[in-house]
C-alpha cells in the first residue's frame, strides 16, 4: 500500500503485531504500542505529534520512520431526511462511498468494501462501475472515522452495516482486519460485533469464516428461483445457485444464537407477484430469520422499476401470513442517492470511470 509520505511507513497499514515490532526496535516497553493503537483507533488522531501521553524524544523517533496518512473525505452531501453521504478519496485517484443514516439521536453508517464490484446484479448501480479494486483495512475503517467526525456532540454511531459498494466476503482479509480494529476494546474503536451487519449477495464460502468474527450475517436473496435469480444476479448464482444459498444459510442458522437477515429488493412485475411471496416463505421455512423488504430505488439508466405502495403491502401482508417475520425498509436519501443499490454514482463521476454498462454500448455502437 503506498503512503504519500514516501519511505515512511503508515501506522493506519501496519497489524497490531508490527506496531509492537516497530516499538520493540525503539526499545520501548510494550505498552507504548497500546498507546500508539488508542491514540490512531479510538483518538482519530491524524498526526504522531498529537500523541501527547509519549515523550517529545519518543514522538521525534516514531516520526523518523512513521507518519499517519488518513483518507480525506470529500464535502457531505446531506438529503433532507439527514441521510448524509460522502467519498473517501483515495490515494490512487479512485474513491468510495460512505454514506451515514439517522435514527433521532444515533446513526447508521454503511460502510463500501470494495472499489466498485466484481458481481454484476442487474439492479444495482454499483455494479455499473465495475471492479476496480479492493479496500485496504485502513480504508474501511477510516470511511467509519469519517462519519464519527461529522457526529454532533450527543450523538453517536448505533450500528454499522456493510451493504455500501462491493461484495464484503470477496476481500474476506481486509474485512476481518477492519473488523477487528473497529471492535477491539482495548486499543480499538469499540464497537460490539452485534452492532455490525455483514450483508453478502451469497459468497458460501466464507459464511463459516464471517461467524467466527461474531458479527450478524444478512443474506441479499431479492429471488425464489434460481432463473429469476440467474437473472438479477447471474454472476453469484453460476457459482452458487439458490438452493445452494438456502442450504448454506440454514446451515449457517443453526450454528447461530442469531438471527439471519434476508433482504429481498421489490422489483415491480419482476419478483414482487404473490406466487413469489408463497415461494418465499417455502424456501426460508424453518430457517430462524427476519426479512427485510426493500422497494427498488428508480435511478436513471436502469431497466427496473419500484413496484406500487399496493403491491408492496400485499407482498408484506402474504409474507407475514405465511409466518415470516418481515419488514418494511423506508427508503432513505434518495435524493443524493444514497439509497439501498444506489451507492457508486458520487465515486465513479470523482474518480472519472465511466460506467461499464456505457462502455458495453458505446463499444456495441462502434461494432460495424
Ligand atoms: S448488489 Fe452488492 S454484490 Fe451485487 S453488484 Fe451491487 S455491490 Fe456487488
Amino acid at each position: 500500500m503506498m503512503t504519500n509520505s514516501g519511505a515512511l511507513k503508515n501506522l493506519l497499514d501496519l497489524s497490531v503485531g508490527e506496531i509492537e515490532a516497530l516499538g520493540s526496535k525503539m526499545g520501548w516497553p510494550r505498552y507504548r504500542a497500546g498507546q500508539v493503537l488508542k491514540w490512531i483507533y479510538q483518538n482519530g488522531v491524524s498526526s504522531i505529534s498529537e500523541m501527547t501521553n509519549l515523550s517529545k524524544v519518543d514522538r521525534d523517533r516514531l516520526q523518523a520512520v512513521a507518519t499517519i496518512c488518513r483518507v480525506p473525505p470529500s464535502v457531505p452531501e446531506v438529503a433532507d431526511d439527514g441521510t448524509t453521504k460522502f467519498l473517501g478519496l483515495l490515494d490512487d485517484g479512485l474513491a468510495v462511498e460512505t454514506v451515514m443514516i439517522p435514527e433521532g439521536h444515533r446513526r447508521t453508517v454503511c460502510v463500501s468494501s470494495q472499489v466498485g464490484c466484481t458481481l454484476d446484479c442487474g439492479f444495482c448501480l454499483t455494479a455499473q462501475i465495475g471492479f476496480r479494486r479492493n479496500l485496504a483495512p485502513r480504508e474501511i475503517v477510516d470511511q467509519v472515522w469519517n462519519a464519527r467526525r461529522l457526529l454532533g456532540k450527543d450523538e453517536s454511531i448505533s450500528s454499522l452495516v456493510f451493504m455500501g459498494m462491493g461484495e464484503p466476503l470477496l476481500n474476506f482479509e481486509s474485512l476481518a482486519e477492519a473488523i477487528r480494529r473497529l471492535t477491539n476494546v482495548d486499543w480499538g474503536m469499540g464497537f460490539s460485533p452485534r452492532r455490525i451487519t455483514v450483508s453478502t449477495a451469497g459468497w458460501v464460502p466464507r459464511f463459516q469464516d464471517l461467524q467466527q468474527l461474531g458479527v450478524n450475517l444478512a443474506i441479499s436473496l431479492n429471488a425464489t428461483t434460481t432463473h429469476q435469480r440467474h437473472l438479477l444476479m447471474p454472476a453469484i448464482n453460476k457459482r452458487f445457485d439458490l438452493m445452494q444459498l438456502i442450504e448454506a444459510s440454514r446451515a449457517y442458522a443453526k450454528r447461530s444464537d442469531r438471527r439471519l437477515t434476508f433482504e429481498y429488493v421489490l422489483i415491480a412485475r419482476v419478483n414482487d407477484s404473490l406466487d413469489d411471496a408463497k415461494r418465499l416463505i417455502k424456501l426460508l421455512n424453518g430457517i430462524r430469520c427476519k426479512v427485510n423488504l426493500i422497494p427498488f430505488n428508480e435511478y436513471s439508466g436502469s431497466p427496473y422499476q419500484r413496484p406500487s405502495q399496493d403491491t408492496i403491502d400485499l407482498f408484506q401482508q402474504a409474507v407475514r401470513k405465511g409466518g415470516l417475520d418481515v419488514y418494511l425498509r423506508r427508503s432513505r436519501g434518495d435524493d443524493v442517492l444514497g439509497a439501498c443499490g444506489q451507492l457508486g454514482r458520487m465515486a465513479a463521476e470523482a474518480a472519472h470511470i465511466v460506467p461499464t454498462r456505457l462502455l458495453r454500448k458505446v463499444s456495441a455502437h462502434a461494432q460495424p
